[in-house]
This record gives structure tokens, sequence and C-alpha cells, in this order.
């Protein structure tokens, strides 16, 4: 399946949901200092000019000195709702089913991962490393 893309070779599933775990990091000692990069503000989506102030890992005693502590879920779900059977019936496109997850909130995994750097719970590299940004650079 495609990054972010839809299963829908399952007939009769109320959903689909995809996650995967990214590594936090520790709130003790993380540093939000220094705004991202001119990279990572590509994978970001947001414009280097205005950059965001992002959250990168330090290390102390309670992480063992690594910079991160416990895991978070990066994922998506979408909901298969009786206007999204009504199009899939109709044989929407893929395109025209976009639209309407969207509309009916649907954020993809990147999205929520993306959401999260901005939180300062995650960085950017456990996020690239779990979820395929590529189609971001
Ligand atoms: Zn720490």
């Amino acid at each position: 399946m495609a990054p972010g893309g839809f299963d829908l070779a399952r007939g009769g599933k109320q959903r689909h949901k995809a996650q995967r775990l990214v590594r936090k990091l520790c709130p003790t000692c993380k540093e939000m200092l220094f705004p991202a990069t001119e990279v990572e503000c590509r994978v970001l989506g947001v414009d280097p000019a205005a950059a965001p102030i992002i959250a990168r890992p330090v290390g102390c005693d309670d992480c063992r000195y690594t910079g991160y502590r416990g895991r978070v879920a990066v994922c998506e779900v979408l909901r298969f709702t009786p206007e999204f059977d009504d199009a899939m019936a109709r044989g929407a496109t893929r395109a025209q089913l976009r639209t309407l997850a969207r509309e009916q909130g649907f954020i993809t995994m990147a999205e929520d991962g993306i959401a999260k750097v901005l939180l300062g719970e995650i960085n950017i590299a456990s996020l690239v490393r779990a979820v395929d940004m590529t189609d971001r650079l």
C-alpha cells in the first residue's frame, strides 16, 4: 500500500487504520532553541522564511543519555462513512475519495507526525525513520 494510501481491496471494513510507533523526545532534556533547517522546513511543509522552532534530543539521566524516552503512535484513520460507501459504490476515483475523506477530517500519518513534531513530542529524524516522507523532499 502506498504511504498515506487507502486499502480499498478489503470489503466490509468499517475503517482503515495505519500507525507507526515513533520514539518520543525525552521531556526532561529536549531543547527547543533552534529553528528548523531548510530541509526540515520542506519535510514539514512550511516556509523556511518562517521556520518554526523544533525540539531536538539532548540526553540526561532520565533517558540514559539517549535523548529519547518512550514511544508515541503516529497514525491515520479513515472511517468508511455512509457517504464514503456511496462514493465507492458509484465508482468514485481515488482523487474523489481522497477529497471526500479530507472533507470528513481525514489526516495522513505524515500530517499527524508533523503535528507531533511541531508540538515538540518527536523530532523529524525519528518521524522520517518511521513514516515515508520522501514525497515531500
Ligand atoms: Zn533526557
